[in-house]
């Protein structure tokens, strides 16, 4: 596997490559959800590479930048064993050089709701990124985890306004034996919150269960939540998996209809999503 930082080498790769390049961004602290994207990469094309790149423009003054964890060697081992041809792993300063004052932002209610609402200036951060990864590695196809389904929904968004990427791959969350969906940061988890962080995922599922009225659910979903020892909740939400705009009758709409939450525990911040 090829470790380029720069982007003369990048084009220089790019340029030898006449087959179909996939492309899977990360932010590293690579888990087995990463290592699924990268598993569908390789079965839509035959070239394949990766990106790390913790992205400062994407976390707010008070979130986790500087803490954010990054097992270097560790993540080029898992990617070089699961036969990855490439990794583009760049600094700050290679991607953003002195002077880079552009912005890529997508101008719908996409972006102002649920994470949107919560970390602002976030999605401006990952559009931006993308925008310029896709332009730089110019890959045939591009897969997101549906794990960050509101910036899968954004990215597809842009992707269509834009035309960068010929094709986008969603793919399904990777969860824990006992249903915590997948993340890097569940490190930052002690051993007390750990056992109390799959209560998201039992939420949920109680939530899709109901055939009742859905207010009362999340009502009770979110009094369950906070119960079970999560300090704040920021949303538990239904909304439509394109659109993300509110669904007022999943019964009407339940094949379109999506289930997001986002919650606090200690100092970490937990999302999941699923289809209702
Ligand atoms: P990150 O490194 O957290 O920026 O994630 C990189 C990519 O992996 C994103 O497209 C995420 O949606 C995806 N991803 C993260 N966790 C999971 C998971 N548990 N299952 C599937 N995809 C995931």
């Amino acid at each position: 596997m090829q470790i380029i930082t720069n982007i003369n080498e990048l084009k220089q790769w790019r340029g030898g490559i006449e087959k179909q390049v996939a492309f899977v961004p990360t932010m590293g602290a690579l888990h087995a959800g990463h290592m699924s994207l990268v598993k569908a990469a390789k079965q839509n094309a035959q070239h394949v590479i990766a990106s790390i790149f913790v992205n400062p423009l994407q976390f707010g003054e008070n979130e986790d930048l500087s803490r954010y964890p990054r097992p270097f060697e560790r993540d080029v081992a898992m990617l070089k064993s699961a036969g990855v041809d490439a990794l583009f792993a760049p600094s700050p300063e290679e991607l953003y050089p002195q002077g880079f004052a552009t912005q890529v932002c997508i101008n719908n209610a996409m972006d102002s709701v649920l994470c949107g609402a919560h970390r602002f200036g976030h999605f401006n951060g990952v559009c931006t990124v993308v925008a310029l990864l896709f332009s730089l590695v110019r890959p045939d196809i591009a897969l997101f985890g549906e794990k960050d389904f509101q910036q899968l929904a954004i990215i597809k968004r842009m992707n269509d306004d834009l035309r960068l990427v010929p094709q986008i791959i969603g793919v399904p969350t990777m969860r824990e034996a006992d249903g915590l969906a997948m993340s890097s940061r569940n490190q930052y988890l002690s051993e007390t919150e750990r056992k109390i962080a799959p209560v998201l995922h039992i939420v949920m599922q109680q939530v899709k269960a109901n055939n009742g009225d859905l207010s009362e659910a999340l009502e009770q979903g979110k009094a369950d939540i906070l119960q079970a020892g999560f300090e704040r909740l920021d949303y538990l939400e239904v909304r439509h998996a394109q659109t993300l705009e509110q669904t007022h009758n999943v019964h009407n709409e339940r094949h379109n209809a999506r289930l997001f939450v986002a919650a606090h525990l200690g100092r970490t911040r937990l999302i999941d999503n699923i289809a209702l």
